[in-house]
């Protein structure tokens, strides 16, 4: 199949590069398509009873239930806690053959940042140096804190003004999976099999997952297009505990508390002075883990401490476990009137652990950006998805990524060969299925 590989390869750069050919372009540009997401105000908020979190995000929900219906796709439907599924229909002989591969965005913007009133700004033909953003002008996107501009001279860079984050995080993958549905629409040549769509809520706090039908979804196998740099594959999330360690005192009226309160505080400050400073989230990075005490109380009766535990490999989760609880018996050999408790619970497993039994997942991603002309890589997440969550729910579901720098803040930015390039990736990526089943 390789000679049909370089065949479709070049026909999609050339589309990329608007040049004549027999490959149809989308009915709407990607850029064009993002530029309008960014526009629709989605932020989520934190601690609410309700999915979605906040009503507005269904403005987006049903403006892509519409679009969709309109590109040719089935089943489309927005859920009662706001997430839009709907079916491409595959267009070979035997669609049975292929497996229904599921592409996964989130609507939501980060509560960190206003996503409000987003006005996205394109600098054109991109010639180096700091971009400042004119609304703001201490927000400055430094190419020393981003050397991925030094390769996107002479590209297109979309920023927001300075006032909002951009929200690339995640319209771009919609954008992009949207686009990818439209290409198809018009290229039938273009084969692949059935191919289910996803586009959630309250992905960035964490609960719209918690809400999806994974059997209603209908794919056998997902992806999120939820990632940064172009090539960015990642497989791997943290595997994650966090333990609640309490100690026990005794308070009494200080005026006659002698010989017998008993100060809780003293103990676990000692505890804290044995966190090893070379395994905290401050000095550590790429695939080192961490233990990280992050929140507690200080009481003379109770007082008790949180730590999240995270690590890449379960025997190193396991390590860190252990190092706590021989701490904390150093801690009571020396406060032995103070009765200390641990209590550690599991949070979420690396995705890898599923994975590692489906190499054809990243495999083929792997291939579709290669066709698209990048260079892929595989880079483990310092944190959990919402493809890991699916993934322990019996979808496997790998993250790729959309282009995109600097989410969650006023210097995120994406381009138009991030855009393009991703989409083109997600168009490869279901023929490879194809071509492989
Ligand atoms: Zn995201």
């Amino acid at each position: 199949m390789k000679s049909l590989s370089a065949f479709v390869f070049t026909l999609v750069l050339a589309v990329a590069a608007h040049a004549q050919t027999t490959l149809k372009a989308p009915s709407e540009a990607v850029l064009d398509r993002f530029l309008r997401y960014v526009k629709i105000d989605t932020q989520s908020q934190e601690d609410q009873t309700t999915t979605p979190s906040t009503r507005k995000q269904l403005n987006l929900a049903n403006l892509l239930a519409k679009e969709l219906t309109a590109l040719g796709a089935q089943n489309v439907r927005v859920s009662e806690f706001g997430i839009v599924y709907a079916t491409v229909p595959g267009n070979l002989p035997d669609n049975s053959k292929v497996p229904v591969v599921g592409f996964i965005a989130h609507m939501d913007t980060s509560p960190a940042v206003s996503g409000e009133n987003v006005k996205a700004i394109i600098h054109k033909n991109y010639q180096g140096g700091d971009i400042v953003l004119p609304k703001d002008p201490s927000q400055i996107i430094s190419v020393q804190k981003n050397p991925v501009l030094k390769e996107l001279i002479g590209d297109d860079i979309i920023t927001a003004d300075g006032a909002t984050l951009l929200g690339s995080d995640d319209k771009a993958g919609i954008a992009e999976i949207m686009t990818m549905i439209d290409t198809l629409r018009q290229n039938p040549q273009i084969k692949h099999g059935t191919i289910a769509i996803a586009f959630t809520p309250d992905e960035e706090v964490g609960t719209g997952i918690e809400k999806f039908d994974v059997k209603g979804f209908g794919a056998q196998v997902a992806y999120t297009v939820d990632g940064g740099a172009l090539g960015e594959i990642s497989e791997e999330t943290w595997s994650a505990r966090t333990a609640t360690v309490t100690f026990q005192g005794k308070s009494t009226h200080p005026g006659s508390a002698k010989n017998i309160m008993i100060n809780a505080m003293y103990a676990m400050a000692d505890y804290l002075n044995r966190f090893p400073k070379d395994m905290l989230p401050e000095t550590t990075e790429g695939r080192v883990g961490f233990v990280h005490p992050y929140a507690g109380t200080v009481d003379v009766e109770t007082s008790s401490l949180k730590v999240l535990l995270r690590d890449f490999d379960m025997s190193g989760l396991e390590a860190k476990e252990k190092l706590l609880r021989e701490m904390l018996a150093q801690t009571a050999a020396k406060f032995p009137e103070v009765k200390i408790t641990i209590d550690v619970k599991e949070n979420y497993k690396n995705m890898k652990e599923v994975l590692r039994d489906h190499p054809e997942l990243t495999n083929n991603a792997m291939e579709a950006a290669r066709r698209a002309g990048l260079k892929p890589f595989l880079k483990p997440i310092r944190g959990g998805t919402d493809g890991a969550r699916l993934t322990f729910r019996g979808l496997p579901t790998p993250n790729l990524f959309t282009g995109g720098s600097n989410f969650h803040g006023k210097l995120e930015f994406n381009s138009r060969s991030g855009l393009e390039k991703s989409t083109e990736t997600l168009v490869h990526l279901v023929q490879v299925f194809a071509e492989k089943s």
